[in-house]
């Protein structure tokens, strides 16, 4: 429910990614809505026609940059349908003070259970045996070559620990009794804010948990600072055996270092929900290499949590176009 003094003017809203056909109801309602998807070749004149006029978007996963800014001069608001800000260019939206919104927590149960998917599917071997079933090969017991690694007991080392990052190590330290460290730039009072996971997680430089943990995972926003973080050190400095997941964003790993890491290195294996290119294009290594559990960035891909990020970007949308503040917008001051 908006308050009684909001702005009610109708509006110009672009949908920029496919939405739920509620929510594109609830835009309707109130607004005039064009939906256009530059990805689409056949949509890309109507999206920028779209942008001239918009005064607010909604979408995900496409670039959002000075240049595509340039083309939006009546651009109040961008809501957009995921946690992560990556896509935008967060100077230029400052700079134009246009407002940014987007979708924490709804998905972090979910993104969580994803990365822990991938940490036992990569320890564990799961897709690789499901195929050798499938595959018609398990015409007898199978051997120790085809043997996992454990998961429960082995210290984990988390990249980010944030919402996505202690729901991981939550589902990790009490369900798993794995020790925990973890890598950010300031440390959680734990005793305070989690103290589940007082004395079962600890804040460790980088070096030190990459040397540590049997298990890196890494969930943490791509930025200046993170963008190709992981490279040909920071593997070598991993435990001979360790096991590498990014759940964050394709372009914090140099993959080329993965690769010679998984191929000449000592790294066990890799579990990897995002990548630097995305689709990842048909001819890269890590499609098909074995050492690789590589899945379609589904880190959010429920339904629950599919419909609950639209209807929370939907919201945020609205409220912003009547001049209200989301509890969802990105902090754009500090950039
Ligand atoms: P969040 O609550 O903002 O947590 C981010 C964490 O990363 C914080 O602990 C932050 O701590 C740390 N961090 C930020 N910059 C850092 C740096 N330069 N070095 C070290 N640590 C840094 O975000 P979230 O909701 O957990 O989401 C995290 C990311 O996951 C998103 O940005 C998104 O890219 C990714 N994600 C992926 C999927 C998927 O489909 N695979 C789904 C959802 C989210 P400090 O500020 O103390 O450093």
């Amino acid at each position: 429910m908006l308050n009684p003094g909001a702005d009610t003017a109708r509006k110009k809203i672009l949908v920029f990614r496919e939405l739920p056909p509620e929510q594109l109801t609830r835009l309707q309602a109130l607004h005039e809505v064009t939906v256009a998807n530059p990805r689409l070749p056949e949509q890309v004149a109507a999206f920028h026609a779209a942008l001239a006029s918009a005064q607010g978007m909604i979408g995900s996963s496409y670039p959002v940059d000075a240049t595509l800014l340039a083309g939006a001069p009546h651009l109040q608001v961008i809501s957009s349908v995921s946690v992560g800000v990556d896509n935008y260019d967060l100077p230029a939206l400052a700079a134009r003070g246009i407002l940014l919104c987007h979708t924490p927590g709804v998905l972090t149960e979910t993104t969580a259970d994803t990365i822990f998917s991938l940490i036992m599917a990569s320890s564990r071997r799961l897709v690789e045996l499901a195929n050798h079933v499938r595959e018609g090969r398990w015409t007898s017991n199978i051997g120790e070559e085809l043997f996992g690694w454990d998961v429960h007991g082995k210290t984990l080392g988390i990249l980010g620990f944030g919402r996505i990052g202690q729901a991981l190590a939550r589902r990790a330290a009490l369900g798993f009794g794995m020790p925990v460290l973890y890598h950010s730039r300031h440390p959680v009072d734990l005793a305070q804010e989690l103290p589940a996971l007082a004395g079962k997680a600890r804040h460790t430089p980088l070096d030190e948990l990459l040397q540590r943990a049997d298990i890196v995972a890494a969930v943490l926003p791509l930025s200046s600072e993170t963008r190709r973080l992981m490279g040909a050190r920071e593997f070598a400095l991993m435990k001979p055996g360790a096991i590498f997941v990014n759940g964050a964003r394709g372009a914090i790993v140099q993959e080329e270092a993965l690769l010679a890491a998984l191929d000449h290195g000592t790294l066990r294996a890799a579990g990897l929900d995002v990548f630097a290119t995305e689709p990842l294009p048909l001819d890269s290594p890590l499609r098909t290499h074995p050492k690789v559990t590589a899945l379609p960035h589904i880190g959010s891909a429920t339904f629950e949590t599919r419909q609950a990020m639209a209807a929370l970007a939907t919201s945020n949308l609205l409220q912003a176009l009547a001049g209200e503040r989301p509890a969802a917008a990105f902090e754009l001051a500090y950039v």
